[in-house]
């Protein structure tokens, strides 16, 4: 049995954690970004690194909604909704990424080449903080039925009484 304050203290610190994340993958971005900007000069480029690196954590919304009917700002960036069990995270997949990169060979475009790129650093970054090496894979993720317990081992959950 946790208390009250227990629950405070891990729901911030998820949420610090969070947000740290969301922080550096922004950094990170724009810094892709301005080394895309020097060699094309291509705003458009310089638009989809950001956006692929950023905005790739919206699949967050899909897990989030597939729990919880209200949106809660709190509850949302503190990730406490996954204590509910399913991670699907539809665009965090390198399958994805992969047909991304061969489309992009393929059309011969710089555009669909660089949202392959900026999504796979993106993933990258988050697949280095993950104890399970294969969570990012779609197919490993079905294999596993996104049983949050199984894809993210390393997690800390709280106990059933005190979730949301
Ligand atoms: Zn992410």
């Amino acid at each position: 049995m946790i208390t009250s304050k227990d629950r405070s203290a891990f729901i911030r610190r998820r949420t610090v954690k969070n947000l740290l994340d969301i922080a550096a993958h922004v950094c990170i971005a724009l810094a892709l970004s301005f080394l895309v900007w020097k060699r094309s000069g291509s705003l458009a480029h310089v638009l989809i690194v950001i956006c692929a690196g950023v905005l790739i954590d919206v699949d967050h919304f899909v897990d989030y909604l597939s729990v919880q009917r209200r949106f809660d700002l709190t509850l949302f960036f503190s990730t406490t909704y996954i204590e509910k069990g399913k991670v699907y995270l539809f665009l965090h997949s390198w399958e994805l990424i992969a047909l991304l990169f061969l489309l992009g060979f393929w059309l011969h475009s710089a555009g669909v080449f660089l949202c392959a790129f900026s999504l796979a650093v993106h993933v990258a970054v988050d697949n280095l903080q993950r104890r399970q090496p294969f969570v990012y894979f779609f197919i490993f993720r079905l294999i596993n039925k996104f049983d949050v317990r199984k894809l993210f081992p390393d997690a800390e959950f709280l106990p059933e009484e005190s979730r949301p």
